[in-house]
Order: C-alpha cells, then sequence, then structure tokens
C-alpha cells in the first residue's frame, strides 16, 4: 500500500526530530551519492494532489491526500519541480516530479526531497506531523520496470483527423477504441468540409480532445488567404477551436504565406496551435528554405515509414523512435503522425501520438486556458465528495453486478457453476452451461412467451394477433 518516494540508491540524510541548535525537523530528507538533481520523486500513496507549485521555502512543492482506504494521511514532497497539477489522481509509485537541481530556485539547499506525513489533512508543526519513516517501514522502491517506464514516456495518447473523407465514422466507437483527441477539418483552402460541425459534435460528446485545421492553399491556386480564413471562420461559426495550419499543398509556399494565415486567424480571434507538415516539404518546398516552425508554435509532423495496416497501438513505433528527436525546423515534433492506414471504428484514417498526458495536450490546443464546454471525467468526479464518488462506485458495481449476474466465487458453494462466467442461478444455465444474465433470461422468457401464444392460438383456432387484441383490450378497464 506504500512505496518509497525515490528509486533505489537513496538514503536518509537527515531524519525527522530535533536538530542541532534546537531546532526541529518535522520531515525526512533523502540524498544520494554523486547528486540528487532531477532525479524522479514518485507518489507514496495513491491520491489526489492538492497543491503543486510553490510554497514558501521549498521553491516548489507536490502535496498530496490519501483516502482512509488506502491508509489515509497526507504527504508532503519539497524541493522539487511538479509534474503534476492539483486537483489530479495519483496512483501509488507514480510519478509526481523531480528534484529540484537548482539551490536558487529550490529554497536555497543542496538539491534533496524533503518528504512529510501528516496524520488527516495539512497540518501546521506539531504533533500531526509524524516521521514519514514509521509509514516508509519496509516499504518497496518503485520497482525498476515502472521506474523505466516512468523515465521514458507513459502511454502515448492516440488521436485521429478527420475531415469529410471519414463522413459517418463514429467518433463515439473511436474513443472506446483508445482514442483521445480529434483535429477535425474546417476548409481546404476556401472548400468548406461538410462534416466539421458533425465530426466535431460526435468527438466532443465522446469527451475528447479537439482541435481544428486549415489545409492552406498557394494564393496562386486561385484563393486569397484572407479568402481562406474567411471560408474556414464560416464554416466554423460559433463552434471555434484552435486552429492547425496545414501546410503541404503541393503548389510550394513561403514563410510569408504561413505568417498571413496564422495572423488571420489571430486577428480573428483563433487561436493558432502550430503547423502541420511532412519532413521533405518543410526541408524543401518553402521557398528560402527550411523555416523555423517555432514562430508558428507547436510541430505536427507526418511521417508514415512502411504504413502498416493495423490497430494505433499495434503499428505505433513507439516512443523512443527516433522520429520523435528529429528537428524540423529548429523544433522536435510535439504530435507525430505516424500513419494514415490505421484502423479505427472500422475506417482506415490518419493516425497520430502525443507523448504526454491529457492536460498536456490540452495546453498545446488551448494554450493552458480550459476549453468551453468541454467538462473531463476528472472534473465531473472533482464535483462529488468523496462520499458521493464511493456511492457512485458502489451503484454502478451493483448495476454491474444485476445485470451480469455475480461472479461465481462470489455465490454461496452449491450454487457455483463449474462452467465459470458471471450469470444468475435462478435463471438457469445457456446451451454452453453457463448461468443466464439478466439479458439472456429475458430473452429467453421473450421466447417462451411467443412460444406459449402460438400454441395458445392452435388450440383455440385463433391467431396470435387475436389474443393479444384480447389481451389488450381484457387490461383497459384495470
Ligand atoms: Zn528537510
Amino acid at each position: 500500500m506504500t512505496v518509497m518516494p525515490v528509486e533505489a540508491g537513496f538514503y536518509v540524510t537527515s531524519g525527522f526530530g530535533p536538530r542541532e541548535g534546537g531546532e526541529f525537523h518535522y520531515g525526512t530528507d533523502f540524498g544520494r551519492d554523486g547528486g540528487s538533481g532531477n532525479h524522479l520523486v514518485f507518489a507514496i500513496r495513491p491520491g489526489t494532489v492538492q497543491y503543486a507549485g510553490q510554497a514558501a521555502g521549498f521553491g516548489e512543492w507536490v502535496t498530496i491526500d490519501h483516502p482512509a482506504d488506502v491508509g489515509g494521511g497526507y504527504s508532503v514532497y519539497g524541493h522539487v519541480i511538479p509534474e503534476v497539477v492539483a486537483g489530479q489522481w495519483v496512483g501509488e509509485g507514480q510519478r509526481i516530479a523531480r528534484i529540484n537541481p537548482n539551490p536558487a530556485t529550490n529554497g536555497g539547499f543542496p538539491p534533496h526531497l524533503h518528504l512529510e506525513f501528516h496524520r488527516f489533512v495539512w497540518a501546521p508543526p506539531g504533533p500531526d506531523r509524524i516521521d514519514p519513516m514509521s509509514i516508509l517501514a519496509g516499504a518497496p522502491y518503485p520497482d525498476s520496470g515502472a521506474l523505466a517506464a516512468a523515465a521514458s514516456f507513459g502511454d502515448p495518447l492516440f488521436g485521429v483527423d478527420v475531415s469529410e473523407h471519414q463522413d459517418g465514422i463514429s467518433l463515439q466507437q473511436a474513443a472506446r477504441e483508445g482514442i483521445s483527441f480529434a483535429i477535425i477539418r474546417t476548409t481546404d483552402g476556401t472548400y468548406r468540409d461538410r462534416c466539421y460541425r458533425s465530426h466535431l459534435e460526435d468527438a466532443e460528446a465522446a469527451g475528447m480532445l479537439t482541435a481544428a485545421y486549415h489545409y492552406l492553399r498557394n494564393p496562386s491556386e486561385g484563393t486569397s488567404i484572407q479568402e481562406q480564413v474567411n471560408a474556414s471562420l464560416a464554416v466554423m461559426g460559433d463552434a471555434i477551436r484552435p486552429m492547425w495550419l496545414d501546410v503541404e499543398t503541393e503548389a510550394g509556399l513561403s514563410v510569408e504565406h504561413v505568417r498571413a494565415v496564422k495572423q488571420c486567424f489571430e486577428a480573428a480571434g483563433v487561436r493558432v496551435c502550430g503547423v502541420y507538415s511532412y519532413v521533405p516539404y518543410w526541408e524543401r518546398r518553402i521557398t528560402g528554405g527550411e523555416p523555423d516552425s517555432n514562430e508558428f508554435g507547436a510541430l505536427w509532423v507526418a511521417a508514415y515509414g512502411q504504413n502498416p495496416h493495423g490497430a494505433p497501438s499495434l503499428i505505433y513505433p513507439g516512443n523512443s523512435h527516433p522520429q520523435w528527436d528529429y528537428p524540423l525546423g529548429n523544433q522536435k515534433p510535439q504530435i507525430w503522425q505516424y500513419g494514415s492506414n490505421a484502423l479505427v471504428a472500422g475506417f482506415a484514417v490518419d493516425i497520430n501520438a502525443f507523448r504526454g498526458n491529457r492536460d498536456e495536450l490540452r495546453t498545446i490546443f488551448y494554450g493552458g486556458v480550459t476549453p468551453p464546454n468541454q467538462p473531463t471525467k476528472e472534473d465531473f468526479l472533482m464535483a462529488l465528495t468523496d462520499a458521493e464518488q464511493r456511492e457512485l462506485l458502489h451503484l454502478t458495481r451493483d448495476i454491474a453486478t444485476q445485470l451480469q449476474g455475480p461472479r461465481q466465487e462470489d455465490l454461496p458453494d452449491g450454487q457455483k457453476n463449474p462452467a465459470g462466467g458471471r450469470g444468475w442461478p435462478q435463471l438457469g444455465a445457456t446451451p454452453t452451461g453457463q448461468y443466464h444474465t439478466l439479458v439472456d433470461g429475458l430473452s429467453e422468457t421473450q421466447a417462451d412467451v411467443k412460444a406459449l401464444l402460438a400454441w395458445a392460438a392452435a388450440q383455440s383456432g385463433t391467431t396470435i394477433e387475436a389474443i393479444k387484441n384480447h389481451y389488450a383490450t381484457t387490461q383497459e378497464g384495470k
């Protein structure tokens, strides 16, 4: 239930208790030979981040409130650079921060982790702050596998980019298949995509993070940049989303064209997230040579390799693939479109990966401003008290149990079905020997009623319809 806040190799450099000079140290300091700076810090127990940021004496800190069912208490991690945000739920052993290597910003100390443990809630110095080592007695270090994963990146977020070419795709289904974000086309030049609204509503109803993109045409292809932006604005109407600039037209472009489209969008109040392009294009097809991409925001690169078919996670080349380190215009990509043949919701689609969490992607899209009308699952849970969350969890489990029936191991002896699975003993068994679920039982009952009606109709020389009508009529007076 509890793990060490640092990796193996750290040791206690200053324990909890009185120090020379009469000062009392209300925490435990961890350090290591060779320096602690930039080493990772882990949550000792699951919980909700209460603070992550500036704190007097620490430079910055992270604090976590632990619910009673994981042991309770409140932990404090000082002299760190936080990697989590207030309100975020973190798991046991999850990476939450790095040790700040800089005494100029860590409160003025040689780099180390200062860990405190408070008995119930955050408490001022006093008896409610207890020796963290009493909590950590026997606790393992975060295991090396988890450490390796944390040291690189966690699971990426997968996303799709869609236009009217994917008309009919269910982004709700895509979300169930693990797609977390959608970038939706408004326009190609002045051509207005007819599916912007429907894709956007579908994606946001599914809880995806969304942004828009505009395929930029060279004015030599027939439309001015302002006309293109006007068309994009008309498509968005009141559903304005942050904009990616799609830089790949065969006619070629100049850096001034990209600047102009960014300025036109921004003049209309649309945030520009960055540019989308592919390597040879950005390097060679933009007049004047490879421009710096930083001035346009983030970089979203397309590079397909073998472009295999398959599920997004199966064809993803990985978080440590060298494409992630290949800069374009002095900037490494934040989003990588690594294929155009991913199978999502039954469609072959462009597929993208982002090596970070939802909050980090939201910052790239929206610049740290919470987007309107996009409550997250976390927001919903945070609106509930702990007791309400527990009640919701129990209710959800209860409903699932009613629908699927109990697991065999939860049934009393004598009722356990050797065929396994879930189901209700009182509803009888299916042809494969497993107990019926509620739906099975209902469909069986329906079949029985039909057979009974057919039998009754045959016996009385009438029709099923006539029996039903008679039944309906006799019920009316009741
Ligand atoms: Zn300390």
